[in-house]
């Protein structure tokens, strides 16, 4: 959830480590922190509540020279957001310093053993916890470092990545992981080691990483040699990959937001994703993660798709297509329930996991679940390496390029995409689907960037209709079919940026409950294409008009029934009713990005949320 950086090179420390906060802050951002030594072996460390902002304008005019240091961006699990229990966390003696990024479970138990044993505590963390047991345990077992991390992490219950430095040897690094992400940059000109919790810090310097695997512990020196050891002390030999990544995609070009960027991104995202999968001569979908596992297709018996958030909505138009043009029964999980409720889980069943971050500790949860039941694994991720991508049996990337704006846009566009692409080409394998009826599709689906770009055209019209509801308290998004998790997807985009409470219906739900909260105060967003269920959708807007509700509404370009009944009315182009969501929710996301702007919200990085959920 939090950001880690790390560095250990002949550079001065102190502006890499900032500049990574910064590239890090979307994943979490109530306080920040960062700890350095010195050429005199002086152990630094300066957290404050806030923005990394706030930590460099409070650093400022202090001593910051060191070529070692870690950096912490927090989002608090244990223990609230002030600088006390922002990281970097001390040992009892100010030796030792550690970021962490997840939860210790039994941090409880661990600190009441350590407090009998004299040993005191400063913040309120499962943190502190961590590198008090791991000086203890160097002390008690008079060992190296490495060792004592390694004891004490067989003692800890919980998800862990973190950077430890000493202040008695400034030549080393230790970091390790287990549930959450940690990715080691080896240097590419320098002799020098980067650390981050993904690869957004260390791509300026570098572009080979290793990285970290579950319960691996790594030491990083100075002349650059690195071991890399499991918790049973298994010599692991570490893999340098190349990354996939290019600094000019984590710059906001000329937009004011990563949000409002990633917007715009998504005509050519979109084609980048479809890239070499669309087979325009054949008219057909080639997934190499369904074709070399075309059985497993052939045979399944259902396919369970496990999700969180935007990723569920997305997983929710994943079944109505995978359903129509394959028959193969879908279901849609919360990874969070599907881990813990004894599901059953069945040999030929497919699990399709999706996570834009790859690192979704519930959604990773659920997997090894399913996994460990047989099923097979299709992780749909947009990070290259990430753990989710690792822990799959097969899979398709997004490759829409990194996605910092916290409220996700391209990414869900994009997995929508190839949710549609799974589809088509199970349908082709299975032969669901003829032959002109797939040519048809897959025609279409190639056109969608470009229509994605006329619905952008609408962005100053909305911008302006925005400005009318930032009075709302409220807001109700309507949909039906495929449109229904559009009307999910519209309300939370607005809730998360926004902070106004959005709830999003079926339709025809509408009359068993919220109708009840209609009046002429109340926005109402109905989704009304052409195709799909039109004239139903017609009879609920009637329903929210008689009750005075204001009504904004998503037509097809050309529909004058729905415009004259509708306050505001946007229009997309026409489309085959299965894509018409990756067109409809482009107007979603800008409406809640205009409004969250006119409220004077901090769109790229909203209160309370983190981009990556890496704790459960
Ligand atoms: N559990 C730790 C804390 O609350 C780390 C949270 C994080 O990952 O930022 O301080």
């Amino acid at each position: 959830m939090c950001g880690i950086v790390g560095y250990l090179g002949s550079r001065e420390a102190y502006p890499i480590l900032i500049k990574g906060l910064h590239r890090l802050e979307y994943r979490g951002y109530d306080s920040a922190g960062i700890a350095l030594i010195n050429k005199s072996l002086e152990l630094s460390v300066y957290k404050t509540k806030g923005k990394v902002e706030d930590l460099e304008n409070y650093v400022s005019g202090k001593d910051v020279g060191g070529t070692i240091g870690i950096a912490h961006t927090r989002w608090a699990t244990h223990g609230e957001p002030n600088s006390q229990n922002a990281h970097p966390h001390y040992s009892q003696s100010g030796r030792l310093a550690l970021i962490h990024n997840g939860i210790i479970e039994n941090y409880k138990v661990i600190k009441e053993e350590l407090i009998s044993k004299g040993y005191t505590f400063s913040s309120d963390t499962d943190t502190e916890v961590l590198i008090q047991l791991i000086e203890y345990m160097q002390i008690s077992h008079n060992t190296n470092l490495f060792d004592a991390v390694q004891l004490a992490l067989k003692n800890v219950i919980g998800a862990y990545a973190i950077a430890i430095i000493d202040k008695s040897n400034p030549n080393q690094l230790i970091a390790a992981r287990k549930g959450s992400p940690l990715i080691i940059g080896v240097g590419d000109k320098e002799t020098e080691f980067l650390i981050g919790s993904d690869a957004t810090p260390i791509v300026e310097y570098t572009n080979k990483v290793i990285y970290l695997e579950e319960e691996e512990i790594a030491i990083m020196h100075r002349d650059g040699s690195i071991t890399v050891k499991n918790l049973s002390n298994v010599e692991q030999t570490p893999i340098i990959k190349t990354l996939e990544m290019n600094l000019s995609q984590l710059e906001k070009a000329n937009f004011p937001h990563f949000m409002l960027k990633e917007i715009f991104e998504q005509p050519e995202a979109l084609r980048t994703s479809m890239l070499g999968r669309l087979n325009m001569e054949s008219k057909t979908v080639r997934l190499s993660g369904i074709i070399d596992h075309r059985d497993k297709f052939l045979k399944a018996n259902r396919i369970i798709i496990c999700a969180c958030g935007t990723s569920w909505h997305a997983g929710l138009i994943g079944k109505y297509i995978i359903e129509e043009l394959t028959r193969i029964p879908v279901e849609v999980e919360y990874s969070s329930e599907f881990r813990y409720r004894n599901p059953v889980i069945k040999s030929n069943d497919i699990v399709i996991a999706i996570s834009q971050s790859g690192e979704t500790a519930d959604t990773l949860a659920a997997i090894k679940l399913a996994k460990e039941n047989g099923a097979f694994i299709y992780g749909i991720c947009n990070v290259v390496g990430s753990s989710i991508a690792r822990a799959a049996d097969t899979g398709s990337y997004l490759h829409v390029g990194p996605e910092i704006g916290v409220a996700s846009t391209k990414a869900f566009t994009a997995q929508v995409t190839t949710l549609t692409l799974i589809a088509l080409n199970i349908a082709e394998e299975k032969k669901t689907l003829s032959k002109e009826r797939t040519a048809e599709l897959v025609e279409e689906l190639q056109r969608i960037p470009e229509k994605i770009n006329e619905t952008l055209q609408m962005n100053t019209r909305i911008k302006l209709y925005s400005q009318i509801f930032t009075y709302a308290k409220n807001f109700i998004y309507l949909g039906r079919g495929y449109n229904y998790p559009v009307a999910l997807e519209g309300a939370l985009k607005l809730k998360e940026i926004s902070y106004i409470h959005a709830e999003g219906y079926p339709a025809a739900e509408m009359k068993h409950g919220p109708i009840a909260l209609i009046d002429e105060e109340m926005p109402v967003v109905v989704i009304a294409p052409k195709r799909g269920m039109y004239e139903k959708v017609l009879s609920n807007i009637q329903e929210v008009k008689a009750r005075k509700g204001k009504i904004i509404s998503i037509v097809t370009k050309g529909d004058t029934t729905v415009k004259e009944l509708s306050d505001f009315c946007l229009e997309i182009p026409d489309t085959e009713e299965c894509f018409v969501p990756i067109l409809s929710v482009v107007p979603l996301q800008l409406l809640s990005y205009h409004i969250a702007i006119a409220k004077g919200r901090n769109v790229d990085q909203p209160r309370n949320l983190a981009k990556s959920v890496t704790v459960e």
